[in-house]
């Protein structure tokens, strides 16, 4: 197994509402699957920080990543970090969450508009719902980059799966084409990476996000870095899809991945 496919820097722990198992027991399996290094990012939604408690469940999440690391010490590389949603919608709440701690990666990542609730949870889309939203979602996207302060972007494709899922929709991603150029490529001036995330791959849709021809296109936009996540809610998905993420940023041109450190980025060849 080539490398890049032994570092997952996307996964939850059961400090997100939607995690099943321990950090400890993450790393434990991530261990005997021979894994190199892993992130645990658990959600910090933004916008509902206050309702949600977020402010217990994040600092819990810190304290169990930092006693896996210790204890994993020499076996896994155990990266601090957090998945910083929503992050434009209330920025100096944002700004005060991301120098709590020290984290090694910062995700950016949006699940809803604002407002709203996350895709997750909505029961249907027409067509053109999807497309407004998909409109939406891009513009937020750019936002939340311009503040750039993460260090990868996360699944810009999200609201598909759910489209996909709910009522079998596809829509034309090259309906986009100046807004995902305009995303990519101010992505790329901030020198921050790009997330492949796998999780679509085990949904319906079965897909990355985003597809490979997105992934391409960041690297003809300047695009130096990208990162490749599962999005695992559960142990047992560690590490599933970095296969066909490789294949992807190959696909596109690039000749390695990265991950975290410190939000330093340390490359790991593709071959
Ligand atoms: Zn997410
Ligand atoms: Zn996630």
């Amino acid at each position: 197994m080539n490398n890049s496919c032994l570092i997952d820097t996307h996964i939850h722990s059961d400090n997100s509402p939607d995690g099943h198992h321990s950090c400890m027991f993450l790393c434990e399996q991530a261990t005997e699957q021979g894994m190199r290094a892993i992130a645990i990012t658990d959600h910090c939604e933004t916008d509902t920080y206050r309702e949600d408690n977020y402010e217990r469940s994040t600092m819990q999440s810190y304290l169990e990543i930092l006693k896996a690391k210790t204890s994993f010490t020499g076996k896994l590389i155990v990266l601090r970090g957090i998945e910083l949603g929503q992050a434009a919608y209330d920025l100096p709440l944002a700004e005060k969450i991301i120098q709590m701690q020290e984290y090694d990666i910062i995700i950016g990542s949006i699940h809803n508009l604002r407002g709203r609730q996350d895709f997750y949870f909505m029961e249907s889309f027409t067509e053109q719902e999807a497309y407004f939203i998909m409109s939406e979602y891009l513009k937020e996207l750019l936002i939340l980059t311009d503040w750039g302060k993460f260090d990868t972007l996360a699944h810009i494709t999200y609201p598909l799966r759910y489209f996909y899922a709910r009522n079998q929709i596809h829509i034309d991603m090259s309906r986009y084409k100046k807004e995902t150029d305009e995303l990519l490529a101010l992505l790329a001036e901030k020198e921050k990476a790009l997330e492949i995330n796998t999780a679509g791959l085990r949904q319906p849709i079965h897909a990355l996000s985003p597809e490979k021809e997105l992934v391409r296109r960041f690297h003809e936009l300047g695009g130096k870095y990208i990162t490749f996540g599962s999005d695992a809610h559960y142990a047992e998905d560690i590490a599933k899809g970095l296969p066909e993420a490789r294949e992807a940023a190959l696909f596109a041109g690039f000749d390695c991945c990265v991950f975290y450190q410190n939000h330093h980025p340390m490359e790991i060849p593709l071959n």
